[in-house]
């Protein structure tokens, strides 16, 4: 996933967990729904967060710009270009 991508995601956890915390407020039929409206959107933020810390901490290949998986070392050569890692 390169990194512009993983940042479009995050805004868009953020933006659809603040959205469902606020219809209950926007829409007065749901008013009876507010907490629980409010306690899923900020789950749905709270989720939008790690995700944003986990990417944060993944190295990024400074040729293609894709997230590098570092699941055993960091790599010798990016697995999606081929090129060396310095
Ligand atoms: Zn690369």
């Amino acid at each position: 996933m390169k990194v512009s991508t993983a940042k479009l995601v995050i805004y868009g956890i953020l933006f659809i967990g603040a959205l469902i915390a606020f219809i209950a407020i926007l829409i007065p039929a749901l008013s009876d729904l507010l907490a629980m409206f409010s306690l899923i959107g900020g789950l749905i933020v709270v989720l939008g967060i790690v995700f944003c810390v986990l990417v944060a901490r993944t190295p990024c290949c400074p040729h293609c710009h894709e997230l590098l998986s570092i699941r055993n070392k960091y790599p010798e050569y990016c697995h999606h270009c081929d090129k060396e890692l310095s």
